[in-house]
């Protein structure tokens, strides 16, 4: 088979590979039928992380069961499934707590850019949909394994509820899908901090209320000028640099809380301005397989469409220019089709 291989900073090949196979009777090997390129895998293509040896690339997938390791009985050759970024067995005391991507025996995927891929953990991280749905339903599936769980994730953790006003930093591919989970939570009032006018036209269409467009001191202030002078009840970080949760704590109320689910890069919290500013924190890898069946739910029936993320759609074996068009923020999110 083939797929996405970094070498370096900026240098992304798509190269044959040997195929996957079942290496534990918890395993499954499933076809691709849509991958993706990530927010969250600039990181390395731009140097920001280390990248070591060349390895495989990609954590979003959909695709077709090809086999299953003997323990594997919840889902079956030929069947369209949907998983996490995080795999989980959905037994262990951090899953039966709602928290499956803290499992015990959690293995992070890292190898879906790629015709096939081997998922660890298949019982308690994939679900199947109850038949093969309409190709036009895969981007927005594609999505519910990460930026749309992420998403959900980070208006759960601050506790968006009926009523509330909401603040979304960042308008990513996670940061937009976050506007979509707002609002599904009830927010009244959902406050898109963005730059681009073609994310804030989607951030709008998603169910944004307000659009701010400043940064920094002035954005904080722009907030706090639309939420009566003392800031949102729910804040959503969905950016992860220092700049982002510094707007996500200054923004919400006393009392309110932050989501933060962009993964820290160089975010440092000074405990006394947390400790008097009555604002709660949480954050941290979404439990995507917690809201898998509802979110499923929610794209089949047309109810949501976080698909519309997707604004590049490239064969898999252009997944270079997949990289490149993010990087150079032509594309919010590119789709891969093999
Ligand atoms: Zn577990």
């Amino acid at each position: 088979m083939r797929g996405a291989v970094i070498h370096a900073p900026g240098d992304v090949r798509f190269e044959t590979l040997e195929d996957p196979r079942i290496l534990h009777p918890t395993d499954a090997i499933i076809r691709t039928a849509v991958t993706c390129v990530c927010g969250s895998d600039l990181w390395s293509y731009r140097g920001a992380e280390p990248i070591g040896d060349p390895h495989p690339m990609g954590h979003e997938y959909v695709g077709f069961v090809e086999e299953v390791g003997a323990e594997v009985t919840s889902v079956k050759p030929g069947q369209f499934v949907v998983g996490s970024f995080a795999t989980s067995d959905n037994t262990c005391a951090n899953c039966r707590n709602g928290f499956p991507s803290n499992c015990l025996h959690r293995e992070f995927m890292s190898t879906c850019q790629a015709d096939y891929v081997r998922i660890p953990n298949a019982q308690g991280t994939l679900v199947a949909t109850d038949e093969v749905p309409d190709e036009r339903f895969w981007p927005g599936l594609l999505a519910v394994s990460d930026v749309m769980g992420t998403g959900w994730w980070a208006a759960d953790a601050a506790e968006v509820g009926p009523g509330s006003t909401a603040v979304v930093v960042g308008d990513g591919a996670v940061g937009l899908c976050a506007v979509i989970a707002a609002k599904e939570r009830g927010a009244e009032r959902v406050i898109a901090m963005s730059r681009h006018e073609s994310r804030q036209k989607l951030a709008r269409e998603f169910g944004a209320t307000d659009i701010v467009t400043e940064r920094g001191d002035e954005g904080i202030a722009r907030i706090k000028d639309l939420t009566g002078g003392i800031g949102a009840d729910a804040v959503l970080e969905c950016v992860g640099t220092a700049e982002a949760m510094r707007q996500a704590l200054h923004s919400a109320r006393p009392g309110g809380n932050v989501g933060f689910v962009g993964v820290p890069h160089g975010v440092a919290i000074d405990g006394q301005e947390l400790f008097f500013s009555h604002v709660g924190l949480r954050g941290g890898p979404a439990p995507v397989r917690r809201y898998l069946p509802d979110l499923i739910d929610h794209v089949l029936s047309g109810r949501i469409d976080p698909g519309k993320v997707f604004d590049l759609t490239l064969p898999l074996d252009q997944v270079a220019e997949g990289y490149r068009a993010m990087d150079e923020r032509r594309a919010v999110k590119t789709l891969l089709t093999p």
